[in-house]
């Protein structure tokens, strides 16, 4: 898998495969749901798969 980063896409969410780091998404392109959100909080990447370590 490639590991070229998503230009512009911050993310913590280091559980992710295609997080490096914690810090970066590495996925070719990415989709965030949140049709009823208040709030930043209330949004959730449908592109995080639970990394296998
Ligand atoms: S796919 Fe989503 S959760 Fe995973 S690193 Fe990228 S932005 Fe973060």
């Amino acid at each position: 898998m490639s590991k070229e980063m998503l230009p512009g896409v911050e993310c913590t969410a280091k559980e992710c495969v295609y997080n490096v780091d914690g810090q970066k998404c590495t996925a070719s392109k990415i989709l965030v749901k949140g049709q009823n959100s208040m709030s930043s909080s209330e949004t959730e990447c449908e592109t995080f798969k639970k990394c296998c370590k």
